[in-house]
């Protein structure tokens, strides 16, 4: 048994993960009672151009191991090569704006999420402002006012988009991988926008791998989860809200017996922003994940 606390924040990447994963982990949360918070991809879903990582080191064993094609479906995998990508947000807001009827948090992914997650650091201080805004334009227009979170598309963060978010004047953002709040800082430079960093590793990262098979994978997480008093779990639409809807379900209901209490993104952003002399300092630097191929916003 634990006292520890949980906040799950969603990661919507695709338009089938937008139109059949969220309503899945809606209805989820909803059964259990559990606060969450959604992150949409609010532009074209190009996740096709994706398959121009195959030329990266590492995605073949990620590929092998996680069985991307089953879980993603072959339609999302040739949308923007074959096909052109469809507009998640255009397309799906009833869908996005039940999400918040229905009581969670929403919050900007990304506007196109290959663009952000592949070409972050290639861009220029105003194309990342562009791309950003892009996404609290549609943003505003599905909710009807501005978006006061984001966490970024393949943990994809620079002093550009940190610059923005500050620009934006969010409440909190959630880009990093790290192990508890802190306020950012670039190249000497502090960024005003509290960061809140996921502290648990992925399923996709998990998956697969000889040391975690799938039976054993609530023990492993619970095993994390009790080592500090605050964890944040990122999720994906696509993975818990589809392919592995039951193996989350059951993680919940596991979680649960266990007492573990959770709480929302923003409710815990609230109350750490009330005494902002207590969060403290730390330099985002790029760094490598343990199952994840390429370089991520890691919290130093
Ligand atoms: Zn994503």
């Amino acid at each position: 048994m634990t006292n520890s606390q949980l906040a799950i924040k969603v990661d919507v990447d695709t338009d089938r993960g937008t139109r059949i994963g969220v309503p899945n982990l809606v209805n989820l949360f909803k059964q259990y009672n559990i606060p969450a918070t959604f992150l949409f991809s609010l532009g074209p879903d190009n996740t096709g151009r994706a398959i121009k990582r195959i030329f990266r080191p590492g995605f073949f064993k990620k590929v092998a191991r996680t069985n991307v094609v089953g879980m993603y479906g072959l339609r999302t995998l040739l949308n923007g090569v074959l096909l052109p990508g469809p507009h998640i947000g255009k397309r799906n807001k009833p869908i996005l704006q039940d999400v918040r009827a229905q009581g969670f948090e929403v919050g900007i992914h990304c506007y196109d999420h290959i663009r952000w997650q592949d070409g972050l650091h290639k861009m220029s201080p105003r194309q990342v402002f562009t791309e950003f805004g892009k996404a609290r334009d549609i943003f505003k227009h599905i909710f009807t006012d501005r978006a006061l979170t984001a966490g970024a598309a393949g943990w994809q963060a620079n002093a550009h988009s940190l610059a923005a978010y500050d620009d934006a004047k969010l409440l909190y953002a959630s880009d990093a991988r790290g192990t508890s709040p802190f306020f950012p800082r670039i190249n000497g430079v502090t960024y005003k926008t509290l960061q809140i960093p996921t502290t648990l590793p992925t399923l996709d990262e998990l998956l697969g791998h000889p040391d975690h098979p799938e039976h054993k994978l609530n023990q492993y997480y619970y095993s994390l989860i009790e080592k500090a008093p605050t964890h944040v779990l990122t999720i994906h639409a696509e993975i818990e809200g589809m392919a592995k809807l039951d193996w989350f379900s059951d993680f919940l209901q596991f979680l649960q017996q266990q007492q573990t209490q959770f709480m929302q993104l923003s409710q815990w952003a609230k109350s750490l922003l009330t005494q902002p002399k207590h969060i403290p300092v730390c330099d985002l630097v790029e760094g490598k994940v343990p199952g994840r191929s390429g370089t991520l916003a890691v919290q130093a």
